[in-house]
């Protein structure tokens, strides 16, 4: 059996909407599992949402509903929205299913029984936003920095605590051990400065009596877990911890996690001293991303003005429904270096579409199966040997997008694919195959440059596919090649894979942006 490859992203608080950085999460992640699967790993891939704590207990009654009921309404918004995104998870997890709190009770019972939980008095600062104590030099002006609109709340609880501040030095010793564990570097400085600083032990019980939404202790009455502690113990829940041993045998330890920068600490301190604590391997590598910033994004561009009233609709649905999935998926892998913060922008975006995928990567397709077909009725058959430009061209971008997604620097892929569409399409203006079609005595180079360019495009097709599954799908029908995971990617990318199939006319594959737009405003 093939490795197994177990990656996760963070579950999303069910208190809203899926947002443009939600689908970030998802869409970058999704390209690592795609990329793993063709490499023929056996991949899992876990998303889901996070339901419990004192967020969603008021929010619900505020609308007068049980938090249950009213989690059931929110989900389906997230699990439509990464489905017309193409997201290829194994499971969606809800902090509410029944496994989740199995697992939940198996760990707490674990590390319990190794010694590292007590009961504790404590009081403090308590910000409901965060859902979590706040010492004196956390606050600004005595309010949360991240929820300045909140006001504090002074909590005196006696509860059970977590002994964290235990872990500091076996947590820097694997840090030490494992330069990967923590990226991109400049996180993983942040987060061992943090260590650092030094661990305060952590209050992971909340009465029933403030909080009742939420997976009670087995071992401690009238009490439910802190929402974080739960949430975290999900990704043990998608491996099968507690509950499918085999399961959780072939998938744990988890390859990666993917999270955002905001939430490091819970991932990055607390959650391996979690699994410390429990005996449990930690996870092999943590990948903070950065925010997708939109604060330009909604301004209207003077073009649309006469199409479109009010602010355009920013929301990853109907970004998908616009303009299909993979448009949005490119524009957030090239253009944002993973791990920093980047931006969209309608017009930015817009211009990427046409630049490179609708005059780029669409009409290379068209044009090369155009001169195929027009000059041989299909593929011609090459004559002499492989054309040395194109073939190097490719060899070349294969082993930089190899080594780029194999090292989550997604962005650097798609660099390194898009060189061979770039390329193909100076080659086509530079050769002018039009007028080697005039000579009759250059018909076995036109067949030789021609194979050459649809063999180029075909790989382009593989290494982009994890980014763009659909089109690039479309694409490889078009070319009558195989189909991605018909064969592991170092396989499928070598030279002369292009067989003498029948191609297929393709209908443009990117659409004109007018044209989309005029369709989706029907
Ligand atoms: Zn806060």
């Amino acid at each position: 059996m093939s490795q197994a490859f177990y990656l996760t992203t963070a579950i999303d608080y069910v208190n809203g909407a899926p947002h443009l950085g939600h689908a970030y999460e998802r869409i970058t992640s999704d390209v690592v599992a795609r990329w793993q699967r063709m490499c023929g790993r056996e991949v899992r891939f876990l998303t889901g949402t996070d339901e419990h704590g004192i967020k969603v207990q008021k929010a619900a009654a505020a609308e007068g509903l049980d938090p249950q009921a009213y989690t059931d309404r929110l989900v389906p918004a997230f699990q439509e929205a990464w489905d017309a995104l193409d997201i290829s998870y194994d499971r969606f997890i809800r902090t509410t299913d029944a496994d989740h709190k199995a697992t939940v009770t198996a760990l707490l019972e674990a590390i319990q029984a190794n010694g590292w939980l007590a009961e504790a008095e404590y009081e403090g600062w308590y910000c409901e936003g965060c859902e979590a104590y706040k010492t004196d030099k956390d606050l600004v002006d005595e309010r949360c920095p991240d929820h300045p609109n909140r006001e504090m709340t002074w909590l005196k609880e006696t509860n059970l605590f977590f002994k964290m501040s235990a872990f500091e030095e076996r947590l820097l010793a694997h840090y030490e051990a494992h330069p990967e564990f923590v990226q991109p570097a400049h996180r993983r400085n942040e987060v061992l400065s943090l260590i650092k600083s030094g661990l305060m032990d952590l209050s992971i019980s909340r009465s029933t009596r403030s909080v009742s939404w939420g997976i009670p202790i087995s071992f401690r009455p009238d009490s439910v877990i802190y929402v974080w502690f739960d949430a975290l113990i999900n990704y043990l829940t998608g491996a099968g911890y507690g509950t499918d041993d085999a399961m959780f045998e072939r998938f744990w330890p988890a390859e990666l996690h993917v999270l955002g920068k905001d939430v490091t600490r819970f991932h990055c301190i607390i959650w391996p001293a979690m699994l410390m604590a429990a005996g449990i391997e930690l996870p092999k590598t943590i990948f903070a991303h950065g925010w997708v910033l939109t604060g330009d994004a909604r301004k209207l561009s003077k073009s649309d003005e006469s199409t479109t009233q009010g602010e355009r609709d920013l929301s990853p649905l109907a970004i998908a429904n616009t303009y299909g999935p993979d448009a949005i998926r490119w524009y957030l892998c090239s253009q944002i270096t993973f791990g920093r913060d980047g931006e969209f922008t309608w017009e930015r975006f817009e211009e990427i579409y046409n630049a490179h995928l609708a005059n780029g990567l669409g009409n290379l397709l068209s044009r090369s199966i155009g001169m195929a077909t027009k000059y041989f009725g299909g593929v011609p058959a090459p004559v002499g040997e492989p054309d040395a430009l194109l073939s190097a061209l490719c060899t070349k971008a294969v082993a930089d997008a190899t080594e780029a997604y194999t090292t989550y620097r997604l962005h650097d892929a798609c660099a390194a694919a898009w060189t061979i569409v770039t390329t193909c399409n100076e080659q086509v203006q530079a050769r002018e195959p039009w007028k080697m079609a005039k000579d009759e005595a250059r018909r076995d180079e036109l067949a030789d440059f021609l194979y050459g360019l649809m063999e180029s495009v075909r790989i382009a097709a593989l290494l982009l596919h994890p980014v763009m599954p659909r089109k690039t799908k479309q694409c490889l029908a078009a070319l009558g090649a195989a189909s991605p995971l018909d064969a592991t990617i170092d396989v499928a990318t070598q030279w002369g894979g292009l067989s003498g199939r029948d191609l297929e006319r393709p209908s443009p594959l990117f659409p004109r942006l007018d044209q989309l737009q005029t369709d989706s405003a029907v």
